[in-house]
């Protein structure tokens, strides 16, 4: 078992933490956010997170896990330090590095000797190279081991990963990053830190891509007047398509998505290839929020001036708290920027910060007096909604199901009618 410190405990750095001492290493969890150090230190995990919460608790009282908010505590043993801190998306699009270069420079001189500072951030190629300048001591190793994580399902991702992937300079120095992991049962691939940094962009992009497709497949369905979700289908039997990720929505967003796609177009930009499957993806995604709006004022007459939307789900996804980039929030400042007021509900997200948007504390609460529904998030508890709780409350009847979570055909006897969209 190995000592450990991860740096950054939001999202990516808690799972991390908490997973490697779930397996027997000890980890110490240091944060620059001392509230987020003090929750840990007391069990409470800073993020909704299903099942990580419990582990947390487990981890606490084995002792495999500690926080502190200092970082020559975090690292005065540690022979692994995970970097998990932000890579936001920069003005021109470009993933912003300076939160890996300042917290490789904040460390540089509290290594440990022999450390190897693991980035799991999301970084550029080449990056590595510029971690490795920022520490500057010979005797420390820089390697990459991309996070592959899906919110709301990272306690599964982490025990059962679809592949592990480390980069280093040396294959000596990659394999005991990899030595962590030794439990855990998944195709490894070590590789090269160019290659492991490309990996995590090319694979976001592809997905982002994939749903970009599969979005406007499902608007030519329904202009043609085939079931989106009967040609998903249709399309996943063959086995080089493969039946997940294919489900239609209001866009694609969270927190990686977004600025993935744009940081490997300005990164493919940089070296002079043109990758415009990416362009076209996002261009792709902005329609896709604009689909959901143009189907409300159809239905409503042509404007939403006056008019109130109700809204369940803010969350970019199911099964978390993460409203970063959500669609959701796109299309309700879509909606509000054409003269909507907008009252949602979210099982997870009780408030939220925006000129025209409340946040109602249950759905039957935010149909009240409503022109239409619009379902943005993919709540598994929307699908077990009484329709007529809902239509009651309303005073409209349009429905506007972008996850394909309701039962239709009990909504549609209930009285709501879902719109087709046309022309968009
Ligand atoms: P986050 O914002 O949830 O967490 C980052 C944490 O780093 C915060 O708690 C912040 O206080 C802390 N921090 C910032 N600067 C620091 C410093 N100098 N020292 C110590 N702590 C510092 O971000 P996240 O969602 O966990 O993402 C982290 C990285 O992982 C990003 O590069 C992201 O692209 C990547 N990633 C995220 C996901 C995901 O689903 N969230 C999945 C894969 C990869």
């Amino acid at each position: 078992m190995f000592k450990v410190a991860v740096i950054g405990t939001g999202y990516v750095g808690l799972t991390t933490a908490i997973g490697l001492a779930s397996l027997g290493h000890e980890v110490v969890g240091y944060d620059i956010d001392p509230s987020k150090v003090e929750q840990l230190k007391a069990g409470i995990l800073p993020i909704y997170e299903p099942g990580l919460d419990q582990m947390l608790t487990d981890v606490l009282a084995t002792g495999k896990l500690r926080a502190t908010s200092n970082l020559s505590e975090a690292l005065v043993n540690a022979e692994f330090v995970f970097t998990c801190v932000p890579t936001p998306q920069d003005e021109d699009g470009s993933a912003d590095l300076s939160y890996v270069i300042s917290a490789s420079k904040e460390m540089k001189d509290l290594l440990a000797p022999g450390a190897i500072v693991v980035t799991k951030s999301t970084v550029p190629v080449g990056s590595a190279s510029q971690v490795e300048d920022a520490i500057g001591r010979a005797d420390v190793h820089v390697a990459s081991n991309p996070e592959f994580l899906r919110e709301g399902a990272a306690v599964i991702d982490f025990k059962n990963p679809d592949r592990i992937v480390v980069g280093a300079r040396s294959t000596e120095v990659a394999q005991r990053v990899m030595d962590l992991y030794a439990v855990i049962d998944c195709p490894k691939v070590l590789t090269s830190q160019p290659a492991a940094e490309l990996i995590k962009y090319a694979s976001n992009s592809f997905l982002a891509i994939k749903l970009s497709y599969v979005n406007d497949i499902a608007a030519l369905c329904e202009a043609a007047g085939a079931d989106p979700l009967e040609v998903m289908h249709g399309m996943g039997l063959d086995s080089r398509i493969g039946d997940r990720f294919l489900a239609p929505g209001p866009g694609w967003g969270g927190s990686c998505f977004p600025k993935d796609t744009r940081a490997l177009a300005s990164i493919s930009a940089g070296f002079g290839i043109a990758i415009p499957l990416i362009d076209a993806a996002i261009v792709s995604n902005e329609k896709a929020h604009k689909r959901v709006v143009d189907r409300v004022m159809q239905e409503l007459g042509g404007s939403l001036v006056g008019k109130t939307i109700a809204v369940l789900g803010l969350t970019f996804k199911a099964n978390t708290d993460d409203t970063r980039q959500s669609p959701a929030i796109a299309v309700i400042e879509r909606l509000i920027g054409r003269g909507a007021k907008v009252v949602a509900f979210d099982p997870i997200v009780s408030a939220y910060s925006l000129a025209g948007l409340k946040v109602a504390a249950s759905p039957t609460a935010a149909a009240s007096d409503a022109d239409a529904l619009v379902v943005l998030t993919e709540w598994p508890e929307f699908g077990k909604l009484n329709p007529a709780d809902l239509l009651t409350a309303m005073r409209g009847t349009c429905v506007v199901d972008t996850r394909n979570i309701l039962n239709k055909t009990n909504w549609q006897a209930a009285g709501a009618i879902f719109p087709d969209l046309k022309n968009s």
